[in-house]
């Protein structure tokens, strides 16, 4: 069979570094009976090994002629292949707790992030190769440069741990930037229940607006300084300050008081 070319706009960095590649599965630990599902599976770095350990492996792939390569290997038969796009995939049509798995495309991570917040309930935990700055934002505590709404956004549903930094040589082509794996869990408990998430999203997209701009001046379509300071927050305080629990009660209180 030909050679596959990477295509760029698919985000297509094929993994080549073998340890790299065994320290994923390591970190995935997958049992013979998981339901696991791998995002973007390309030329199988990791969707061999992977599939050395289960029954069956799900794969969502959006490349057609990857898709018709992954038909051809020796262990498809224990490959379910979803052909489409990711975005658009309905994760509540495979049944169970789910394990997911990517070597993602860098540029559709934020918006898959968001997506799969929305199944958090439905997932025992993930594992994603990402942009090494998105991986610092996402995991970032408050009162440091890389805390920002997306942390607040995935601290909300899971805890999560930087695992791997993998450097551009680990892929094929090498990606401009650095990356690295992270694990994220599903908070049993989590950080105080959003009473309106819709609310609790608004707001905090609305409290990062501006960073440089106190929290005041960013929330000030939504609360008043009595609102700020009725759950603790001082008006004139940076966003990038306040921690992801405030956030939460703080909607809470906005959503009570609109009742
Ligand atoms: N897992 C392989 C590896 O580690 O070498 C490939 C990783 S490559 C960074 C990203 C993979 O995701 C490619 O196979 C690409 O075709 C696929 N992909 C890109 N956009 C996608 C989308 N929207 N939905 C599903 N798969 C996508």
């Amino acid at each position: 069979m030909k050679e596959h070319q990477a295509r760029k706009r698919f985000g297509q960095n094929f993994l080549q570094d073998t340890r790299i590649i065994a320290d994923i599965v390591n970190a995935v630990r997958p049992q013979p009976l998981d339901t696991v599902i791998e995002i973007g599976p390309g030329l199988a770095a990791i969707t061999k090994p992977l599939a050395e350990k289960l029954n069956r492996l799900h794969v969502i792939e959006i490349d057609r002629d990857i898709v018709g390569r992954l038909k051809t290997l020796p262990f498809a038969g224990k490959l379910v292949i979803h052909e489409g796009d990711v975005l658009q995939f309905d994760f509540n049509s495979i049944a169970g707790k789910k394990k997911i798995v990517g070597n993602l495309p860098y540029n559709i991570s934020t918006p898959l992030l968001f997506r799969l917040s929305e199944i958090a309930d439905d997932v025992v935990d993930m594992h994603f190769m990402l942009q090494k700055e998105v991986v610092e934002r996402m995991v970032a505590a408050p009162k440091t440069n890389d805390y920002g709404r997306l942390g607040v956004m995935l601290q909300y549903f899971f805890e999560m741990e930087k695992l791997i930094d993998v450097p551009p040589e680990s892929f094929d082509p090498a990606p401009k930037v650095d990356s690295a794996v992270v694990r994220m869990i599903p908070l049993k408990h989590r950080i105080g229940r959003a009473q309106d998430f819709a609310h609790f999203a608004k707001l905090v997209k609305l409290a990062f607006h501006q960073r440089r701009k106190t929290i005041r001046n960013n929330l000030k379509e939504l609360a008043a300084d009595e609102d700020l300071q009725a759950v603790g927050i001082n008006p004139q305080d940076r966003a990038e300050h306040i921690a992801p629990e405030k956030y939460v009660e703080l909607s809470n209180y906005l959503v009570q008081k609109a009742v």
